[in-house]
């Protein structure tokens, strides 16, 4: 190989070497800057990760301090909050679910005396021991296992009651237990001693309020008993004077004293039943009675007052409703008397209207009462008031009505006590509207009227001015079955008749014709169609001349009852005297009079008081009797024994043995064999219930002042066979 080929081979070579080289160089570089390019990146993550690390050691150092600061406070609340407990006046513990104490305060603690066992952990069957072994209960007389059991089984409880508990010391102690989530029971004692003492002494305060409430009843009711018992010797005079020769002054006197008397003993009623009421001792007497015969007489004697003022006094009695209920009558009477006598004393002109109504059902009647009047009314702002006792409109106005202003005080106890409700509404100048709600139970013969009316009887024809009245009339005759055809003057009449009817109920007094003169036109006329006339005044009506013509007169208002037998006996026509509202025949007597031949009647009278043995004495005088006083009741159990009355009247309050141990002792004297009617005079009306007499063993009971009448219907009733007739 030549030279040339030679060095041209090396040159060939170490080109192809420099070209490597430079390859190789290449390659070294991008390996070099890619290096580089990564030691960036990685220095750039060093740094960010660096900060991060950073940032949460700093949130690490916040949230340790934040922590710190937080047991921080919550160290201060806790050692805040039991220092508040510590700090209040009563007892503060809480126990764990197992009845473990966790921590009680001090006022709590204190109440054990410094006890050493009393730490947190001690159980609270444990605490129930040391308060009864050391004796910082009082437990009185209950035995202390007793006591422990009551309280553990009240603790075990879901939701313990409060409890009282009383320390030895005499404070009272009120337990609140309050059982919270998973068992843990908060117990507050509360030191309740001021509590307690406070209502002691109120307790004391109202006993003694009362027991001076009852002190003053009692005085009133004694005191009324008092002035009744010489008021009886002064009625009962005046009444024995009117019966003796006077001349018309002497009798005007007389009369004067008497209505005096009379006035007084109402008052004097009136505050006896409103201290009874108020001392809880007046008592309801469940009888039968028939209410709308009651409401009648009631009226009937309300009727003279409203005719001289010229009112109209109505009833519009239910026609549906029964009569015969059971209640007390007197009472009801009284409420009744007080709300028509208001009406008739408050209404110059018009009407007084009493409406019955009423729902029965089950056996008993819901009554509804009220008692309307077209009088002076009562005033907007008082009319709450004069329900209140001695509580009337106005001083200057009722100046001149006489009254003290019990009555309706009186009547809202008494319909109080009936379980009732009393109301009333007024328009003054207008008019007033008293009314009640009772319900009784029906008596067991409380059907409604029988409204069966003779056969012949179908038509009627009505004659009466006033449209109230002629409303409530032809209600009336329409449910007793009538047909009816009404007219309002006498000469309306007249021309009504000529059609025909089979009855003529007409009113009395009539602007132009009045009842009595119909009558005679008709029977002028040959027309002998029953005449029936109403008045309110039976007496003159009896005595005209015209009576004779007429089938009935009847006492307006009137009562359906009466207007059902008066047109009962026109059916029957029988002789004698035509039904009126008046003098019923007494029922016959079955005893025979052996005048002359018999021994008279024998009565005792037991009574302590001079002027009232002188009234009896007088009141009787005039009887075939043989009289005997006693003046006390051992001298009546004597006289008993002795005399052998027939009847005896007793006195209630005498000084020694009263009224009711002399009776006691008669009746074991008689040892159930006979039995001698005894009579109570009593003018004890406090504890003169009769209830309570008659379980003394007395048979009837008379109130003083007594009453010559009812003195001799006893002494009638006690007339023995064989005896001479008492009777003047
Ligand atoms: P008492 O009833 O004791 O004899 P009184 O009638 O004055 O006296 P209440 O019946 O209690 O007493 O009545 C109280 C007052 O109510 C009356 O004085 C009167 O002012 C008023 N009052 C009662 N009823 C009516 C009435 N129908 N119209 C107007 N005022 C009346
Ligand atoms: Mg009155």
């Amino acid at each position: 190989m030549s030279l040339a080929n030679k060095l041209s081979q090396e040159r060939r070579a170490r080109l192809a070497a420099e070209r490597l080289l430079e390859q190789k160089q290449a390659e070294l570089q991008a390996a070099n800057r890619k290096l580089g390019h990564h030691a960036r990146k990685l220095s750039d993550e060093i740094v960010e990760t660096r900060a991060e690390v950073e940032n949460v050691r700093d949130e690490n150092r916040r949230v340790k301090s934040d922590l710190t600061e937080a047991n921080q406070k919550i160290e201060v609340a806790e050692r805040r909050l039991w220092h508040s407990i510590e700090a209040i006046q009563d007892g503060f513990a809480f126990f764990d679910a197992d009845s473990r104490m966790i921590a009680a305060n001090h006022a709590w603690l204190s109440v054990f005396d410094g006890l050493e066992a009393l730490q947190p952990g001690i159980s609270y069957i444990e605490i129930l021991q040391f308060a009864t072994e050391e004796g910082v209960i009082d437990i009185g007389e209950m035995p202390p296992a007793a006591w422990r059991e009551e309280m553990l089984d009240r603790w075990q409880s879901p939701n313990p009651e409060p409890h009282v508990i009383r320390l030895w010391s005499g404070e009272y102690i009120k337990l609140i237990d309050q059982r919270g989530h998973g068992g843990d029971v908060v117990n507050l004692a509360l030191n309740i001693t001021d509590t307690i003492r406070y209502e002691q002494r109120l307790k004391d305060a109202r006993r003694t309020a009362e027991a001076a409430s009852r002190a003053k009843s009692t005085f009133l009711a004694n005191m009324s008993h008092e002035i009744r018992t010489p008021m009886n010797g002064v009625v009962g005079m005046a009444d024995l004077l009117k019966e003796t020769d006077l001349n018309k002054e002497q009798l005007l006197y007389t009369n004067t004293i008497r209505n005096s008397a009379e006035a007084l003993l109402v008052i004097i009623n009136d505050v006896l039943d409103y201290s009874k009421i108020e001392a809880e001792k007046l008592t309801l007497h469940a009888d039968t009675f028939d209410l709308e015969r009651s409401i009648h007489e009631l009226v009937l004697l309300l009727q003279a007052n409203a005719r001289d003022k010229g009112l109209d006094l109505l009833v519009d009695y239910d026609m549906f409703l029964p009569t015969k209920l059971i209640g007390d009558p007197g009472r009801i009477r009284q409420v009744l008397t007080n709300l028509v006598g208001n009406a008739v004393k408050f209404t110059e002109t018009g009407h007084v209207i009493v409406r019955v109504t009423g729902i029965a059902e089950n056996g008993t009647c819901r009554l509804h009462i009220s008692v309307e009047d077209t009088g002076i009314g009562i005033p907007a702002n008082k009319v709450d008031h004069v329900f209140g006792e001695f509580n009337q409109v106005d001083g200057e106005r009722d100046r001149k009505f006489e009254g003290t202003g019990l009555g309706l005080a009186i009547s809202k106890k008494l319909i109080g006590l009936m379980g009732g409700d009393i109301w009333v509404e007024s328009d003054e100048g207008t008019g007033s509207c008293f009314g009640f709600t009772v319900t009784l139970p029906l008596a067991e013969d409380a059907d409604a009227i029988d409204p069966i009316v003779p056969e012949g009887l179908r038509h009627a024809l009505l004659v009466e001015p006033h449209d109230l009245s002629r409303g409530i009339l032809e209600k009336q005759l329409s449910a007793l079955g009538l047909t009816v055809r009404s007219c309002a003057s006498g000469k309306d009449a007249l021309t009504a008749l000529e059609d025909g009817t089979d009855l003529v109920v007409t009113d009395h007094h009539m602007a132009d014709l009045d009842g009595m003169e119909m009558a005679e036109v008709l029977r002028a006329k040959g027309d002998d169609t029953p005449v029936i006339v109403l008045t309110p005044n039976t007496g003159s009506a009896m005595n005209d001349p015209m009576r004779r013509h007429l089938a009935a007169v009847l006492q307006k208002p009137v009562a359906r009852r009466e207007l059902l037998d008066a047109l009962r006996t026109i059916e029957t026509n029988a002789p004698g005297p035509p039904a009126h509202a008046e003098g019923k025949a007494p029922p016959p007597q079955d005893k025979t009079p052996l005048q002359g031949t018999a021994r008279a009647v024998r009565v005792l009278a037991a009574e302590d008081n001079k002027t009232n043995r002188l009234v009896f004495s007088k009141m009787v005088q005039a009887l075939d009797i043989e009289l005997q006083f006693a003046e006390n009741g051992k001298e009546a159990v004597n006289l008993f024994q002795s005399f052998a009355p027939d009847v005896i009247f007793m006195d209630i309050s005498m000084p020694g043995m009263d009224g009711k141990q002399a009776t006691g002792a008669i009746r074991a004297l008689e040892g159930g064999n006979d039995h001698v009617p005894i009579v109570a005079m009593t003018a004890h009306a406090m504890d003169g219930d009769d209830a309570d007499i008659l379980a003394a063993g007395l048979d009837h009971y008379l109130t003083k002042p007594l009453r010559k009448a009812q003195l001799i219907d006893h002494i009638s009733r006690a007339r023995p066979e064989g005896a001479r007739d008492p009777a003047p």
